[in-house]
C-alpha cells in the first residue's frame, strides 16, 4: 500500500473498533426498540455507546443523539434550531463545512437572515467578530471548532460564553477537533456539538449531535420514536457501538496521538518549507496537530495531487466533499489568499499509522514532483526572480 496523508478526509476503523462492532452485525441483531430480549440486548450496547460520547465531551448520557454522520448532525442543529425559533437571524462563518454553510443557505431561502463572519488571514474568526454580529434576533450562533482545510483551532471558549451573555444558542461542528481536542461542553458553552466517527478511526455512515437539556430544537426524522421521538429510524447499532468504542479511545489516547502527529506534522511542514516558493496556510500554532497545508508557487495543487497519487501518495487539495470540482477551495479565499495561490494549495493530514519513513519519501517524491512541473509551468516562469515570493 501506499503513504496514506488524508486523514482529515477519512481514517480507517481501527481494529478494536472494528472487534467492537462484528458481534453487532450477527449475533446481536436485534432492534435496539424491540421489548424482547434481542432487542434489548442491541440496546444495552447502544446505552453504553452513549456514556462513551457522553464521557467524551462532558455531556449527560440522555444529552447525546445518534445521527448518521457530520452532515446529518450540522442539517439538523441549525435546521431544528431555526425550525423551534420560526424566525430570526444566525450567526455563522464563510470558512465552515459545506454541511453548515449549504445549511446556512437554505435557511436564507425560508426568510432567516445569516451573517457569515469572515475569517483572517490564518483561518481565525475572532470571539469578537462573533459579538459583534450578534443581534436583538439572533436565534444561533454556529462555529466550528477547527477548520478541516487548514486545521485552524477556533476561540470555542470566548464564542460561548459570548453566546451565552447575550442568551444565543450556540453550535459548533467539532467534527475535525474530536479526538485532539479535550472538550467539555459545560465548561466551553457549547449548546450543540456535530460529530463524526470517521474521522477518529471508527466506522463511517455514525455520528451524534450533542443537545444541551432545555435547547429549544426541532425534532430532525420523521417516523418512529427513535431517539426520545427526535430523530426516527432503526438504530444503525455497530455503527453507533463503533462510535462509542471510538471516541473512549480517541479520548483515552489523545495525548500520545496528538505527540506522534506533531512531531510528523514539524518534518513534514519543515520539509516541505524548505523547498523554493512554498508557504504554510493556517495558523502558525494554533491549529491541529496533524493538519500542514502548503501552497506551492506556481503549480497547480491538482496537478501535483494527481501526480503524488501515482506515486502511491493520498493528499488532498481541500475537503473531500469539494475536490473534483476545480474551484480553488473557497475557505483559502475566505482567509485572503488570491485565486493563484488558493489553487496552489495541498492539505496533508497526518494521522496515527504514519511514520518517519512516510514523512521522509512524500518530502522527496514531493519535491520532485514540484521541480518537474515547475519546469513545464508558465505560472512559474512569471514568478522566478520576483524576491518577494522566495
Ligand atoms: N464537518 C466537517 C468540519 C467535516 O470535515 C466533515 C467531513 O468532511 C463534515 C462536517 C461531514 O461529516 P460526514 O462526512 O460525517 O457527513
Amino acid at each position: 500500500m501506499g503513504i496514506y496523508l488524508d486523514h482529515a478526509a477519512t481514517t480507517y476503523t481501527d481494529e478494536r473498533v472494528l472487534e467492537a462492532m462484528l458481534p453487532y452485525f450477527k449475533d446481536v441483531f436485534g432492534n435496539a426498540s424491540s421489548a424482547h430480549g434481542y432487542g434489548q440486548e442491541a440496546e444495552r450496547g447502544v446505552g453504553i455507546a452513549r456514556q462513551q460520547v457522553a464521557d467524551a465531551i462532558g455531556a449527560k448520557r440522555d444529552e447525546v443523539y445518534f445521527t448518521s454522520g457530520g452532515t446529518e448532525s450540522d442539517n439538523w442543529a441549525i435546521k431544528g434550531a431555526a425550525e423551534a425559533a420560526k424566525k430570526g437571524h444566525i450567526v455563522t462563518s464563510a470558512v465552515e463545512h459545506h454541511a453548515v454553510l449549504d445549511t446556512c443557505k437554505y435557511l436564507e431561502t425560508r426568510g432567516f437572515d445569516v451573517t457569515y463572519l469572515p475569517a483572517d488571514g490564518s483561518g481565525l474568526i475572532s470571539a469578537d467578530s462573533v459579538a459583534g454580529a450578534i443581534r436583538d434576533d439572533t436565534v444561533l450562533v454556529s462555529i466550528m471548532f477547527a477548520n478541516n482545510e487548514v486545521g485552524t483551532l477556533m476561540p470555542i471558549r470566548e464564542i460561548g460564553q459570548i453566546a451565552r451573555a447575550r442568551g444565543v444558542l450556540f453550535h459548533t461542528d467539532a467534527v475535525q477537533a474530536i479526538g485532539h481536542v479535550p472538550i467539555d461542553v459545560d465548561a466551553l458553552g457549547i449548546d450543540m456539538l456535530s460529530l463524526s466517527a470517521h474521522k477518529f478511526y471508527g466506522p463511517k455512515g455514525a455520528g451524534a449531535l450533542y443537545i444541551r437539556h432545555g435547547t429549544g430544537i426541532a425534532k430532525f426524522m420523521h417516523g418512529g420514536a427513535q431517539e426520545k421521538d427526535m430523530r426516527a429510524s432503526t438504530l444503525n447499532t455497530p455503527g453507533i457501538v463503533g462510535l462509542g468504542a471510538a471516541i473512549e479511545l480517541a479520548a483515552a489516547e489523545r495525548e500520545q496521538n496528538n505527540a506522534h502527529e506533531a512531531v510528523l506534522a514539524k518534518r513534514l511542514r519543515d520539509g516541505l518549507l524548505a523547498l523554493p516558493m512554498t508557504k504554510l496556510n493556517g495558523h502558525e500554532t494554533s491549529r491541529l496537530p496533524g493538519n500542514v497545508n502548503i501552497t506551492f508557487r506556481g503549480i497547480e495543487g491538482e496537478a501535483l495531487m494527481i501526480h503524488l497519487d501515482l506515486e502511491g501518495i493520498a493528499v488532498s487539495t481541500g475537503s473531500a466533499c469539494t475536490s473534483g470540482s476545480t474551484s480553488p477551495s473557497y475557505v483559502l479565499l475566505a482567509m485572503g489568499l488570491s485565486t493563484v495561490d488558493a489553487r496552489a494549495a495541498i492539505r496533508f493530514t497526518v494521522g496515527r499509522g504514519n511514520t518517519a519513513q512516510d514523512i521522509d519519501t512524500v518530502i522527496e517524491k514531493t519535491k520532485n514532483v514540484a521541480e518537474r512541473l515547475r519546469e513545464i509551468s508558465p505560472l512559474f516562469a512569471q514568478y522566478k526572480g520576483d524576491k518577494k515570493y522566495v
